[in-house]
């Protein structure tokens, strides 16, 4: 179940961002795990209302997906006294049962700083340029390259993964280098209602508008997730307002225009509108291809190993993941992230079969339809065993080495969850295919005759 929550968080982290990933998805854990039943755990009750608003539906659509069965998810607060990772913000609602005597709630010692820490990444260099992009680049280079707001606010809008975080970040790292007296504030919409929600809480307005107001440049990503809770939005619009009437720039960002934007209130929808809007196209093909190159490049300067500058990408690999990823930018680079390192694991050249192979996930999740009984045919004759010693309890090596390979192919290949595959093979609890799937992928890693012969039966079952 750790495990299908690690891989729904995957999904997730796509969807909604790094950002927002850390903020609230990233410190949840499974405390109690059915088969189609979970509870997830969440540090405080704060994040805990968050996520149920926001996030909750998604999830078990997403849960649903990848075990392929519907499931039942809730949540319970389970408070952490030593927070980890992004979860460093005490939370007030959570006091109490974490600190046995509070005294009476204090605001949190705010520790970091408006300008929030940059993407090295993310600057104009590194954005590559095309015709369902340049309106929106030519936009956000003017925003950094002039003194005074040319257009106010900016509001950038696009599907995810299109480049509205990377051109916010790439105006921000303009700004600060060819200005350093000027601040830029960058915020997620979801850090920006934590906080404006915090300031509330606490009648720390004055300090919060404060921070704001020594701002030359304020950037809101994800304008999309600002609640629908009306005294927010309210404090939201004047805050926003004020800022305008100071003469500060303001950038936004989210993934409809302002006017489809869906629980906010008409005047800060045409508020939002009354700058400049530009959105962001679908990537053509030409683009992806330029951005694949530019990224190859990426690569190489960040690994910075002897060995990596000799890994070549051929044109034909380029072009083929050109064709075939054409969702986003980010899943465009995550594939060729994963060619690379496949490459280097097994010190190979990159080629084009070997491309299809390490994407056969990604590229054919949607065409499958292969059955667990199919792969437990195949791989029974293959190995000269019976099709029903793929559901006995025999444990001779002869049978059970095909079928933990029959299992480990079945959750390659087919949709299906550990507990269904488990129900497939004589009704065997999922740990035991979890347990298959590990073995043989650490003998793949061991074996080379053992991989080519798990590979070979791959090729077979998928033509
Ligand atoms: P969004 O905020 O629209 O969801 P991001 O800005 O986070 O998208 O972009 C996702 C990834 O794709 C980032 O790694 C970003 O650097 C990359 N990317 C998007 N568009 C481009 C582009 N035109 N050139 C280079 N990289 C891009
Ligand atoms: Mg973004």
């Amino acid at each position: 179940m750790e495990q299908q929550w690690e891989r729904v968080q995957d999904r997730m982290r796509g969807e909604i961002g790094d950002a927002a990933f850390r903020n609230w998805l990233q410190p949840i854990r499974v405390v109690e795990a059915h088969e189609d039943a979970v509870c997830l755990g969440v540090p405080t009750r704060f994040i805990r209302d968050w996520v149920v608003t926001h996030y909750a539906n998604r999830i078990r659509e997403v849960w649903a997906e990848v075990q392929g069965a519907p499931m039942e998810v809730s949540f319970v607060v389970q408070p952490v006294r030593r927070a980890a990772g992004g979860m460093a913000e005490p939370d007030p609602a959570a006091a109490p049962e974490v600190i046995a005597l509070s005294p009476a709630p204090e605001p949190p010692e705010d520790r970091e700083a408006m300008p929030a820490p940059l993407d090295k990444r993310f600057t104009f260099d590194s954005f590559v340029v095309g015709k369902p992009n340049e309106f929106a680049w030519a936009a956000a280079r003017r925003v950094a390259e002039s003194d005074v707001p040319p257009f106010n606010p900016l509001f950038l809008y696009s599907g995810v993964g299109l480049g509205k975080t990377h051109l916010m970040h790439a105006i921000a790292w303009h700004i600060r280098e060819r200005d350093p007296g000027r601040t830029v504030g960058y915020l997620s919409a979801e850090k920006f209602m934590y906080r404006f929600i915090r300031a509330l809480r606490y009648h720390d307005m004055m300090n919060f508008k404060e921070q704001l107001r020594s701002l030359d440049v304020l950037m809101i990503d994800d304008v999309q997730f600002i609640s629908d809770k009306d005294s927010t939005q309210e404090e939201f619009f004047h805050t926003f307002n004020a800022l305008m009437d100071q003469g500060k720039q303001i950038v936004i960002s989210a993934d409809k225009s302002p006017a489809e934007l869906q629980g906010i209130e008409e005047r800060l929808k045409s508020r939002l509108g009354c700058g400049l809007v530009a959105d962001i196209h679908p990537t053509s093909y030409e683009l992806r291809l330029g951005i694949l190159e530019s990224k190859v490049e990426q690569i190489r300067a960040e690994q910075a190993r002897p060995d990596s500058a000799e890994i070549v990408v051929p044109p034909k690999v380029l072009e083929f993941l050109a064709h075939k990823i054409t969702t986003n930018v980010r899943e465009l680079e995550g594939a060729l992230r994963r060619v690379f390192a496949h490459a280097q694991l097994i010190g190979r050249h990159i080629t084009l079969e070997g491309t299809q192979e390490v994407l056969h996930d990604l590229l054919r999740t949607r065409e499958r339809h292969l059955t667990i009984d199919a792969i437990q045919k195949e791989v029974a004759q293959h190995f000269n065993i019976k099709i029903a010693d793929m559901s006995s309890p025999r444990r001779a090596r002869a049978v059970a080495r095909p079928r933990q390979i029959a299992m480990y192919l079945s959750k390659q290949l087919t949709a299906r969850s550990l507990p269904e595959i488990g129900r497939k093979f004589g009704g065997r609890d999922h740990t035991t295919v979890m347990h298959a799937v590990k073995k043989v992928e650490e003998l793949i890693g061991q074996d080379t005759d053992f991989a080519e012969e798990v590979d070979l039966l791959r090729r077979m079952l998928e033509n």
